[in-house]
């Protein structure tokens, strides 16, 4: 389905949702291409031109009633999450609840746009920076969280006073259609949300040639980044891009090994690995290292693996059957290079279907010669790097392309506080795994992307300051 102006489309070309879980079509839903992301981009622009008068004590009482409605239909929401992208329930009711959060932070924050007064350089001159929204902004989200990379480009937007076309990834289209129902029955204004589902390409050159559209935000892959920014160069839009991670998982000598275990389990075996702050190397020294795998992996051996609506699955599948294999392929890779698994190792048959699993994976005496040491993983595979020195591990640490999250643990202040300035990451968390909160700026360095989601920094990304300078004579 197509949402485009206020209205519904549901005639036209369809296309197959499956289940990664059992890999069964679950729904089929219409789509556009670039006529329709076209027609979207018209009616946005349209209805800029009022949405950006309109009160910010206003609109975000529009998204207070989106937050009312999730809140509400939230159990349907997680379903929808789980039944397209896999994740354990539980894990996609956090998902429902941190969607709702973005919301209604943004909600809120829509009342405190200020601009300022500047010092001025002449007695008869008044010097004022106004801060207004850019315009049209087009969304393309990824299918890993299919909720709440929506809602956290969606609500900074509309509380910024712009307008959106969002088109989300072809593998989970039903989460953006629930919520797009939520956007119509919360009375938001025609054309101020629109969505088009559909063949990226097509409806991506529309997005980044359009002059109409004056930001372009996406989360996804670092190449399929690039790609888009070079063609919004173009129109020289402003670009916010959320790119690839490759997140190391530093621990120290002095570090509670249980309490480092714990975090790697979190920050690796989540959304099965694929999410883009999963830690992808774990660089732990070498006189705890033997010690460190033993203990992870046995802590690994306990995760139930499954499908993600059944009660107690801890890892889902991922999301398709090249997920897989991709996977399945950097662990050969990996045994090849002298790896030794100490606890999974092998695509998972599931009992009943046929769906995309692979077992949770730990790889001891990992090496910088193996594809999982740069590649990105997106899945649950958890290699273990021995380190010897602070500096040794600091210029492993830091990967030349990537610079999303880095975690660290240690007891040593000195050493979390060096550790923090040396890693080169957007986002570090010492001896915490989960370093993810609305109020902070979530985003990378390097070719991890530019610009941040969340708080104060992702309302930035959608406005413009203009400076007025008033003469008084
Ligand atoms: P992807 O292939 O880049 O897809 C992401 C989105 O881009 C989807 O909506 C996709 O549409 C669309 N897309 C693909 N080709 C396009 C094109 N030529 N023009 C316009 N849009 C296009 O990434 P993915 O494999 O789905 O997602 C995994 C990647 O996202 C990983 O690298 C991960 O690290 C990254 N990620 C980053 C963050 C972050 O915040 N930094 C968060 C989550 C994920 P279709 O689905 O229709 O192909």
């Amino acid at each position: 389905m197509l949402y485009i102006n206020g209205e519904w489309i549901t005639d036209g070309n369809k296309m197959d949702v499956i289940n990664p879980a059992t890999g069964k079509v679950i729904d089929s839903v219409t789509i556009g291409g670039r006529e329709e992301t076209k027609e979207a981009i018209t009616h946005a622009t349209e209805a800029f031109k009022t949405w950006k008068n309109i009160p910010g004590a206003k609109r975000g009482r529009y998204l207070a009633t989106v937050v009312k409605l999730m809140r509400e239909k939230r159990e349907i929401l997680a379903e929808t999450i789980t039944r397209e992208n896999g994740k354990p329930f539980s894990d996609a009711r956090g998902e429902v609840r941190s969607a709702i959060d973005y919301l209604e932070w943004y909600a809120e924050e829509a009342k405190r746009l200020y601009g300022d007064t500047l010092p001025a350089s002449q007695v008869d001159k008044h010097l004022m920076v106004l801060r207004e929204p850019i315009g049209v902004s087009a969304a393309i989200t990824p299918w890993n969280f299919p909720l709440s990379m929506i809602t956290r480009k969606i609500a900074p937007a509309l509380a910024a006073g712009c307008t959106v076309v969002l088109k989300p990834a072809s593998q989970t289209p039903l989460s953006a259609i629930k919520v797009f129902e939520c956007f119509h029955e919360a009375g938001i204004p025609k054309g101020v949300v629109n969505l088009v589902i559909g063949p990226a390409e097509e409806i991506g050159k529309e997005m980044t040639s359009n002059p109409d559209v004056r930001k372009l935000t996406f989360t996804g892959s670092t190449a399929i980044g690039k790609k888009l920014m070079r063609d919004a160069a173009d129109t020289v839009k402003k670009v916010s891009m959320e790119l690839g991670g490759h997140a190391p998982f530093i621990v120290f000598e002095d570090a509670d090994i249980d309490e480092a275990v714990t975090g790697v389990l979190l920050t690796k075996f989540k959304n099965s690995g694929q999410t883009c702050i999963s830690t992808n190397r774990i660089y732990v020294a070498e006189s705890i290292v033997e010690e460190f795998g033993k203990r992870l992996a046995q802590k690994t051996a306990e995760l139930r693996i499954g499908n993600g609506m059944e009660d107690g699955v801890d890892v889902g599948p991922v999301i398709n059957k090249g997920a897989m294999e991709k996977i399945a392929a950097q662990v050969e890779d990996a045994v090849k290079n002298n790896g030794k698994i100490l606890q999974g190792g092998n695509i998972h048959k599931p009992e009943e279907g046929s769906g995309y699993f692979y077992e949770p994976t730990v790889i001891q005496y990992a090496t910088e010669e193996m594809q999982i040491a740069t590649e990105e993983t997106f899945g649950p595979v958890a290699p273990i790097f021995p380190f010897s020195s602070e500096e040794e591990v600091i210029e492993k640490a830091n990967h030349k392309q990537y610079g999303l999250a880095a975690y660290c643990y240690t007891k040593d202040m000195g050493c979390g506080l060096r550790m923090m300035k040396a890693l080169e990451y957007g986002i570090v968390g010492i001896n915490d795994p989960a370093p993810i909160v609305i109020q902070a700026p979530f985003g990378g360095v390097k070719e991890s992307g530019i610009g941040k989601e969340g708080g104060k920094y992702g309302l930035e990304e959608y406005m413009e300051e203009k400076f007025v300078s008033i003469g008084m004579k």
